[in-house]
């Protein structure tokens, strides 16, 4: 209980292993950090970022929290953001949601009561409004799956309204957010084509997007 001894007997292994495939492997991390990439995703188990894409220690910053929630309220969430992009000097924000995330799930059900029930509040509003293109899907898994993409929508616009993320364009930084959701089914990314690459693109394709993922859905039912 206390130990955990298998959980270090794997560390030790893993390291090993690492360092007989790249005997300097940990000597570069320890210089530096110079991720490409910024991870936003779902706490789930399930979604672990750098295996998916399958990148190593070093290449991804990541945030995760339940249902990949972007909100301008939380410090943490920002705190990231900031570092990531004025430090680090990321390239790209993945806003990574899953199909079948239990946070979706739990708004859909309406369990709207408690610190979680507060924390998923973006996704309620999400909900309501989407409703119409919810509405479209009578079978309740593809409504779950629907809002899943559409919470996804949501919080890369939500990254591209921060101020960080705009003064980060005003000021001429290469920076794109994607919007991505992934299979727990088949392990498969999926690219929602909601990227945005400068303040322009936030306002003027925002009914675009859902319009083309409405139309998206109603094709694929
Ligand atoms: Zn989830």
């Amino acid at each position: 209980m206390r130990l955990l001894k298998d959980l270090f007997d794997n560390n030790r292994c893993w390291a090993k292993s690492m360092v007989q495939d790249d005997p300097a492997f940990f000597e570069r991390l320890v210089g530096q950090q110079a991720p490409e990439f910024l991870w936003i995703g779902c706490s789930d188990s399930r979604v672990p970022a750098n295996q998916i894409v399958g990148l190593p220690p070093g290449a991804v910053f990541v945030h995760r929290n339940i249902a990949n929630v972007v909100r301008h309220d939380d410090r943490n969430c920002l705190a990231v953001l900031q570092y990531s992009i004025d430090v680090l000097k990321v390239k790209h924000i993945l806003v990574v949601g899953h199909y079948r995330c239990g946070g979706v799930k739990a708004v859909l059900d309406g369990e709207t009561s408690g610190l979680i029930g507060d924390w998923l509040r973006p996704i309620a509003e999400v909900e309501q409004r989407h409703r119409s293109v919810l509405d479209i899907h009578s079978n309740p898994d593809q409504r779950w799956d629907r809002l899943c993409e559409l919470n996804v929508v949501e919080q890369t616009l939500s990254v591209a309204r921060t101020a960080i993320v705009r003064e980060a364009w005003v000021r001429g930084q290469e920076l794109a957010v994607h919007g991505w959701i992934y299979g727990i089914h088949n392990g498969l990314l999926r690219d929602l084509d909601v990227t945005i690459t400068g303040e322009e693109e936030v306002f003027s394709h925002t009914s675009r997007r859902v319009e083309l993922l409405t139309q998206h859905f109603v094709a694929a039912r």
